[in-house]
């Protein structure tokens, strides 16, 4: 791969950016991540991992790593206003490998993010900048330059063949490098907390992901049996106020309030947003990740998303003789892909949230399906792969 000698330059130090570093170094590529936050971050909850994410992990190299860090669910199960038992158990566990090649794994974000930071520890190529007060970048006919101004107050001009926004929902690099738009509030927070384990023993199934659907909300909640913790996010109309108080919430009983109770105090506001651009690129400055496409995540596929688009901007990148030619192609391959997936995690926010008696009709749909159907319906979802290089994306 001829792609030693080439530098690029990525803004954006979390799961995108540090999936792209390690897809470009592993290629031969000269890599430089630019992270606003002081060091590597311990914050966010839960994650799903499903396998067209993993397959695109496991060849980064980092499978072992991700097995010891994460449960593979035996079941996803959805429960319905109150009720005590399942509308229906999605099969996941040993079928998913099966049928998709990999694993459907639930872990805590900051250690995944670990695991990433920690493999790119082992490529002399990769160079992670964190602290960065300020940067700003401009394009020339030999690249971009990128001024860098470090929270030592040090200045520096660092030149590469391409910048690569991976900057997040809120990215500098799509609102004041590409003039494109600011993320939109969706009207709805996440309320996420992680409980211990023996304050929900009992109540909830702790090898599985239990999903709460009641009229305007919804709790998905699995564990996270390594750090001997129950990851729940609650999905709830709310204000884009980082710091508002938790709402009142009326639950209909189940397994929902011993949850509930257990929580307390404890949850911490996320409000949703999303990116509608179809810009993801100007010249040799492009966006990945949420940069680009933040969605809902009621399927869950955001970050897999932003892994995805690693795997595939990386051989184009370091294959083509221009960074624009391979901006192009990456957008050409990936937009219709995350554009069906954002559809489908919006329909899924409708669904969930349903008020009576559309929800009873849902309630039938679900309990009528089998608990193998999603493995056809989201086929297309996890068994996509974006493949080593460009003739596989
Ligand atoms: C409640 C909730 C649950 C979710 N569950 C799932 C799930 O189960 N599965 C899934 O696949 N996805 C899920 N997602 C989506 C997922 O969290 C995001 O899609 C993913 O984290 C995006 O990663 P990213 O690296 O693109 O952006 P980010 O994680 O936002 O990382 C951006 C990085 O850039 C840095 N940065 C920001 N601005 C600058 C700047 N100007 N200069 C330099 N650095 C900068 C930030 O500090 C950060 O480190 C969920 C999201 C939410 C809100």
């Amino acid at each position: 791969m001829p792609a030693t000698g080439r530098n690029y330059i990525i803004a954006g130090a979390g799961i995108t950016g540090l999936t792209l570093a390690l897809a470009l170094a592993k290629f031969g590529a000269n890599v430089t991540v630019l992270e606003r936050a002081d060091s590597l971050q311990e914050f966010g909850a839960g994650l799903q991992i499903s396998p067209n994410a993993r397959r695109v992990l496991d060849r980064l190299g980092l499978g072992e790593a991700l097995t010891q860090a994460s449960l593979e669910p035996l079941a996803l199960d959805t429960y319905a206003n109150g009720g005590q038992k399942p509308l229906i158990s999605l099969e996941l566990g040993p079928v998913m490998r099966e049928r998709f090649g990999a694993p459907y794994a639930v872990m805590h974000r900051a250690d995944l993010a670990e695991a990433l930071y920690k493999a790119t520890r082992r490529f002399a190529n990769i160079d992670i900048l964190y602290g960065i007060r300020q940067w700003d970048a401009r394009s020339d006919e030999r690249g971009v330059a990128v001024d860098i101004e470090q929270a030592n107050g040090q200045n520096q001009t660092m030149r590469a063949l391409a910048l690569l926004g991976a900057d997040g929902v809120h990215s500098q690099t799509r609102q004041q490098i590409l003039g494109g738009p600011a993320a939109r509030f969706d009207g709805r927070v996440a309320w996420r907390t992680l409980v211990p384990f023996e304050s929900v023993a009992g109540r909830i199934a702790m090898d599985r992901v239990s999903v709460f659907f009641s009229p305007g909300h919804h709790l998905v909640c699995y564990p996270l049996p390594h750090r001997q913790q129950v990851n729940l996010a609650l999905f709830l109309p709310g204000s884009a106020d980082k710091a508002q108080a938790f709402p009142k919430l009326r639950t209909r009983g189940g397994p929902i309030d011993a949850l509930m109770a257990a929580a307390g105090a404890s949850w911490m506001p996320w409000p949703l947003h999303t990116v509608a651009t179809e810009t993801w690129h100007r010249g040799n400055i492009g966006l990945v990740g949420d940069a680009a496409h933040a969605i809902v995540p009621f399927q869950a596929q955001g970050a897999a998303m932003g892994i995805e688009d690693a795997a595939v901007l990386a051989p184009l990148l370091v294959e083509s003789d221009s960074a624009e030619a391979a901006l192009a192609r990456y957008v050409t391959l990936r937009q219709k892909r995350v554009a069906r997936i954002a559809a489908l995690s919006a329909s899924n926010g409708r669904i969930f949230h349903m008020p009576w008696p559309l929800s009873v009709a849902r309630n039938t749909v679900m309990r009528l399906q089998g608990k193998r159907a999603h493995l056809r319906r989201l086929g297309w979802i996890y068994g996509h792969d974006v493949g080593e290089g460009p003739a596989h994306s």
